[in-house]
């Protein structure tokens, strides 16, 4: 099948082909250049921050943040174990240890069980040197709580926001939570530079000693002078226009998603033991909201695990279908780290499934995945009564 339908491709067209055409015709190839700077200023001011660092990548960001906090061999970072392996790389980074706890059923950090956990590993003499939350498939963790705790503990928390640009949480958006937060712009996200992050903050000596650690530590001297261990990890100019044209479409793209999610509804709501991922649209007040990055469903037939089935149903018919994310602290990578758990990750790791929610996906995307769904009912009892 040539016509792959993927979970969440990238979303180009006319305004990112001019955009980057102008980049380039503008002279400012080499890397940094003036749509970094209106690419960072914009940035910030959709997320309500003072300070953004556009960077190669949202694993760059964590650990440049990571770093800031001073980070470093013998600390313990916590961080959810529902997520991308991402953000446990960058703690490995730093050579500090990540721990994982579990999610809630929101699928993000269970905030009793951080509560635990924090007084747990700070009872056994472990310095927690961050709390790096995430929002998982765009919906904005419990920040009230993990802020209220973080300070009690007096830990810095760095907000994983790769997923949720566009997400809103009591009035607040994505990426303004935290001591920092960090976003990816890779090519599967909400929006994409093709490969890119950003750190964000209001603190201007995290925003510039990033800036610093970013393009190679270098000091302000003619010969290069390096009193740190720097990185190569800034954006380059011409993938910053490119974020400039997708940042401005970007509410009209998360309004497909949206619409997306709300078709997805439609649909289970028809097949018995099935339902979406994540609390129903607008009941959360208008101040709390998604970005529908992707929508996923969870399946619970009485005869146990339909998930593998139906992805590699899917996947016959050309559709691309993945679980929820396989939880850290059942990595191999990750295997000697340590947790705490109630069972919740590992569950909706199994139960979950991932679904095609591009912002570019047409109505002849969704009426193959429809049909796909309603085949599949025909060979499966827990999808008995579709009526596609
Ligand atoms: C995508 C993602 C990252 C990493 O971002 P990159 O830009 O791909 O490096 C980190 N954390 C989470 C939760 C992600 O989904």
């Amino acid at each position: 099948m040539n016509d792959r339908i993927l979970l969440s491709p990238p979303d180009t067209g006319p305004a990112e082909e001019e955009a980057v055409l102008r980049a380039l015709r503008g002279g400012w190839v080499a890397p940094l250049g003036p749509e970094v700077d209106a690419f960072e200023e914009e940035i910030a001011a959709y997320t309500g921050r003072k300070h953004a660092v556009a960077l190669s990548s949202g694993t760059a960001a964590l650990h440049l943040g990571l770093l800031n906090f001073g980070v470093g061999p013998g600390d313990v970072v916590v961080t959810a174990t529902m997520t991308f392996a991402a953000t446990a790389n960058a703690i490995i980074y730093t050579g500090a240890e990540p721990v994982f706890v579990d999610c809630d059923e929101t699928g993000n950090i269970d905030v009793d069980l951080l509560d635990h956990a924090i007084s747990d590993l700070q009872a056994k003499g472990r310095r927690v040197a961050a709390i790096v939350p995430v929002d998982l498939l765009g919906k904005v963790a419990n920040y009230e709580g993990i802020v209220e705790i973080a300070a009690r503990a007096g830990v810095p928390v760095l907000s994983d926001a790769a997923e949720s640009l566009g997400a809103w949480r009591n009035g607040r958006p994505a990426g303004s939570f935290g001591d920092a937060s960090i976003l990816s712009f890779n090519g599967n996200k909400v929006m994409t530079t093709s490969g890119g992050g950003m750190l964000l903050t209001d603190d201007a000596d995290i925003a510039s000693r990033t800036r610093y650690l970013a393009t190679q530590a270098r000091q302000p001297v003619i010969h290069y002078e390096h009193l740190d261990v720097g990185y190569n990890y800034r954006l380059s100019n011409i993938l910053a226009a490119l974020g400039r044209a997708q940042l401005a479409r970007l509410d009209s793209m998360i309004e497909r998603r949206r619409q997306h999610r709300l078709w997805y509804r439609e649909l289970t709501d028809k097949i018995p033991n099935s339902r979406v991922f994540g609390i129903p649209d607008g009941s959360e007040g208008g101040d709390t909201r998604d970005n529908f990055w992707l929508t996923s469903i969870i399946l619970t037939p009485p005869d146990g695990s339909a998930t593998a089935g139906l992805i590699a149903h899917l996947a016959k018919h050309g559709i691309e279908a993945r679980p929820l994310w396989k939880p850290m602290h059942l990595q191999p990578a990750f295997s000697h780290a340590h947790s705490y758990r109630t069972g919740m990750a590992e569950s909706l790791f199994q139960t979950g499934v991932s679904l095609p929610s591009g912002s570019a996906m047409t109505t002849d995307h969704t009426s193959r995945i429809e049909a796909a769904l309603s085949a599949y009912s025909k060979q499966s009892r827990w999808l008995d009564h579709v009526q596609a």
